[in-house]
């Protein structure tokens, strides 16, 4: 985004006594992170505050409830029906804010702050820039134009979009500037270890037994989009063990560790009895272009789409575009 659109939407924030905030649904830590970042500086600088997700199911997954600053949120049902500014983080397109959508078109004003290419611009304002690791980078830099202190918990919610988004310092948006990030914010405060042990040292033991059916049912094929490894998590798979849907989101990491596949895929069938899928490439195919296809999007690297079809005939979908 150009400095006129930072130094607008700095005039528009600095002006406003309140403020909504949202994420996207069911959201990652990147999302949750942006957003309960710039709540807390917001309100440390005396605005008011709400935040909120557009999930039917309103909860925050397990794994993201250490962040802190949660007393921020409120249901949905709960979020202003016309807010006069609204912000959204790391919200790729109108449909990724669920419920709140209906909010967002009603808004005064609406910045979007986001860094998926994909992002159309939705907003009246838009603070898009791909080239960030994370949202958290956005939020960052938005902080710094206000002039609002990182203490330790904003510093926080902020690093953990930062790890999360870029698999640990893994992925290509892994930049000095990424690292440069990152050992700002850790010294304000936020232990790695703690973060990384709640992130990823946490599963209950059934997770364990899960991952193993979902491992052994998993499939190579070799001749499809220069390498595809894929396989399913099923309800029926999680309910013995009492797992939660968003347990299982991270076991694409495991499966994508496979040497021989360019291609990763992951389907999830959510408590609708739907399909999340997600979807990892190493370059070479851009999965950001195929999830947009079927209906969803993401980066060029890591995307997602829901299927309401057969694991198969979802599958036979995607390989037709491989
Ligand atoms: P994940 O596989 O970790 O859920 O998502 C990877 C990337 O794909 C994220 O950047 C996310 O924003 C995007 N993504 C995942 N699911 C969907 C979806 O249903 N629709 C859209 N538009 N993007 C998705
Ligand atoms: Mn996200
Ligand atoms: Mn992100």
């Amino acid at each position: 985004a150009p400095d006129a659109d930072w130094d607008r939407a700095v005039a528009l924030i600095s002006s406003a006594s309140e403020v909504a905030l949202a994420c996207h649904v069911s959201p990652d830590g990147d999302a949750l992170g942006s957003m309960l970042a710039a709540g807390a500086a917001l309100r440390a600088a005396g605005k008011r505050v709400t935040a909120s997700f557009g999930d039917r199911r309103f909860a925050v997954p397990r794994l993201l409830r250490f962040l802190p600053g949660q007393d921020l949120l409120v249901e949905p049902a709960r979020y202003p029906e016309a807010p006069e500014l609204m912000v959204t983080f790391d919200v790729s397109t109108v449909d990724r804010l669920g419920t709140l959508a209906e909010s967002a078109g009603r808004a005064g004003e609406l910045i979007v702050v986001d860094h998926h290419p994909s992002n159309p611009g939705f907003g009246t304002l838009n603070l898009i820039d791909p080239a960030a690791a994370s949202t958290t980078t956005l939020v960052e830099r938005l902080l710094h134009r206000l002039g609002l202190p990182i203490d330790e918990a904003i510093a926080t919610c902020l690093y953990v979009g930062l790890v999360t988004d870029t698999g640990s310092f893994r992925h290509s948006s892994t930049t000095p500037a990424a690292h440069d990030m990152a050992a700002r914010l850790v010294a304000a405060g936020p232990d790695p270890e703690e973060i990384a042990r709640r992130l990823w040292d946490s599963s209950p033991f059934g997770y364990l037994k899960v991952l193993g059916a979902v491992l052994g049912r998993a499939t190579l094929e070799p001749e499809v989009g220069g390498g595809l490894v894929w396989t399913f998590v099923t309800r029926a798979d999680r309910a013995p063990y009492g797992l939660p849907y968003d347990e299982v989101e991270g076991i694409i990491d495991v499966v994508r560790r496979t040497g021989e596949a360019e291609v990763t895929v992951v389907l999830k069938e959510d408590d609708d009895g739907a399909w999340q899928v997600s979807t990892r490439s190493r370059g070479g195919v851009d999965v950001a272009r195929v999830c947009s296809a079927l209906g969803g999007g993401g980066h060029a690297r890591a995307a997602g789409f829901t299927s309401r079809l057969p694991v198969e005939e979802t599958m036979a979908g995607l390989r037709a575009l491989l």
